[in-house]
């Protein structure tokens, strides 16, 4: 079988090389580390764990990160294998013992015979074999400036600038109504894409003091330089004076409140549809470095939001991501050049376990592709196949930022009841039907052609 080139041995190079070593195929993994570092990495190992040694939740019945956990066990995924033989204690989290993790991800690769491993940094995007790119977030400058000529600067992002995003069915919607901003847009659809929470002037009031009181992070070192004004976080811009917001991204204008018509609300905050199906909002203008505690406290103060569930919570820092659903299909590859997939973090997935489980449908395809088989599409109804869809065509283009898996990524089962209430029971049929459906998949893969 023709041989697989995999760029980075981080999380989603590393369970990539797996799979596809597993498969038969002949792998060369190239690791840049420990000859060239980055400034977040501190080993030369494979797959290390740059800041938290959480996999976060490993209910696989309640919660969509366990889910992707349960089924890269399901698909023999080396990453979770490992992590539970390094569990550490830490209740319904999957915590790692992150050095003998690193080490025994590092020392299974080195020993499979269809694995070679080489330490050099690749700066160019090859013309001719099958090569996935999974150089994540710190991806090197030489490698970037490549990508970014073959993509256009535009669609690859150096920075990661999020604005909180809101599961639709948490906003309270008799406070709350949908409206653009002076009614603009050309369908009624585009006219209803913006979700508007109004604040009157103690209301806005209580909100600057929060924000300005709130606990916030600290950049890295080296993390960056700082920040374009286009991107600033919402504290920085109540700093610079109280009005800021007010004339910035809440600005109350343009919009009329059903509930209360006339009432000219003192602000508003505005939330966009971030995704086609139309169950999560993200928050206009709202990146933030305010630690997450703060944040879920702070934006609770927004009439509207008071029992919102957040599907991520915003953030600042240096992040090379594609903006995938321009530029990848549907099997990750890159639509100018198809013999390049891309893997991981730099997808727009965020997330060590997000990452590894990109890294193993992205090997999976590959494999696929060499021995002149298709696979059939991952059902979107899984926890992979749902990020995977969000990423290669279910997000919008225009506001695309990484993601972690989660429900508002799910199409609904239907028949259930909405809302809070009904939510255990929704998220144990999403669970059950995504077991199904992977199962279903993994077969049907291994099908003769
Ligand atoms: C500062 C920071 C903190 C983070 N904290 C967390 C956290 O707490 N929890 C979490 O889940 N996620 C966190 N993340 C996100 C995290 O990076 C990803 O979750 C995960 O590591 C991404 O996996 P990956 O395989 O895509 O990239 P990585 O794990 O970063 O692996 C990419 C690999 O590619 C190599 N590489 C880069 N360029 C080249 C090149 N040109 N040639 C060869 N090799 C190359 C790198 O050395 C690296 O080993 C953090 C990210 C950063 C930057």
């Amino acid at each position: 079988m023709t041989q697989l080139h995999i760029v980075g041995g981080g999380m989603a190079g590393s369970e990539a090389a797996w799979q596809a070593a597993e498969a038969g195929v002949d792998v060369v993994l190239h690791e840049m580390r420990p000859k060239v570092g980055t400034f977040a990495h501190r080993t030369g190992d494979l797959a290390e764990m740059v800041c938290s040694n959480s996999f976060r939740s490993d209910d696989d019945e309640q919660n969509a990160v366990g889910l992707l956990h349960w089924e890269m066990r399901a698909a023999g995924g080396l990453i979770m294998a490992t992590a539970d033989r390094h569990r550490l204690p830490a209740g319904g989290a999957l915590a790692v013992d992150r050095d003998p993790f690193a080490a025994e991800v590092t020392s299974q690769l080195q020993a499979h015979p269809k694995i070679t491993i080489q330490t050099s940094e690749i700066t160019e995007l090859p013309a001719e074999g099958h090569w996935i790119f999974a150089t994540g977030p710190l991806t090197s400058d030489a490698l970037s400036h490549a990508i970014a000529a073959e993509t256009g600067a535009e669609a690859l992002a150096f920075f990661d600038a999020i604005a909180p995003i809101v599961h639709a069915d948490s906003i309270d919607m008799s406070v709350a109504w949908a409206q653009s901003r002076y009614d603009k847009g050309e369908t009624e659809e585009d006219r209803r894409a913006y979700i508007n929470c109004p604040l009157g002037r103690d209301d806005y009031e209580a909100f600057i003091d929060a924000l300005l009181a709130a606990d916030k992070t600290a950049f890295r070192e080296g993390e960056t330089a700082g920040y374009f004004d286009g991107c600033l976080p919402i504290e920085v811009m109540a700093e610079r004076g109280r009005e800021t917001l007010r004339h910035g991204p809440m600005k109350p204008v343009g919009l009329t409140n059903p509930h209360a018509p006339d009432v000219k609300p003192h602000a508003v905050v505005q939330l966009r549809r971030d995704n086609k199906l139309g169950t999560l909002y993200n928050i206009v203008g709202f990146q933030t470095k305010m630690k997450y505690g703060a944040q879920t406290s702070v934006f609770k103060m927004i009439p509207g939001l008071q029992d919102a569930s957040f599907a991520r919570l915003g953030g600042i820092h240096r992040n090379t991501f594609l903006n995938s659903p321009t530029l990848l299909d549907d099997r990750m590859r890159l639509r100018s050049r198809p013999n390049i997939r891309f893997a991981g973090q730099i997808t727009g997935v965020e997330g060590y376990v997000e990452s590894a489980a990109m890294g193993l449908l992205a090997a999976r395809l590959a494999v696929a592709e060499i021995a002149g088989r298709r696979l059939p599409p991952v059902p979107p109804t899984t926890a992979t196949g749902a990020l995977v869809h969000h990423i290669t065509g279910g997000a919008e283009a225009k506001t695309f930022q990484p993601m972690n898996v989660n429900f508002g990524l799910f199409p609904p089962v239907e028949g259930l009841k909405p809302g809070r209430r009904g939510r255990k029971d929704r998220y144990r049929a999403y669970t059950d039907r995504a077991k199904a459906d992977w199962q279903a998949w993994l077969a049907a893969a291994l099908e003769p052609a």
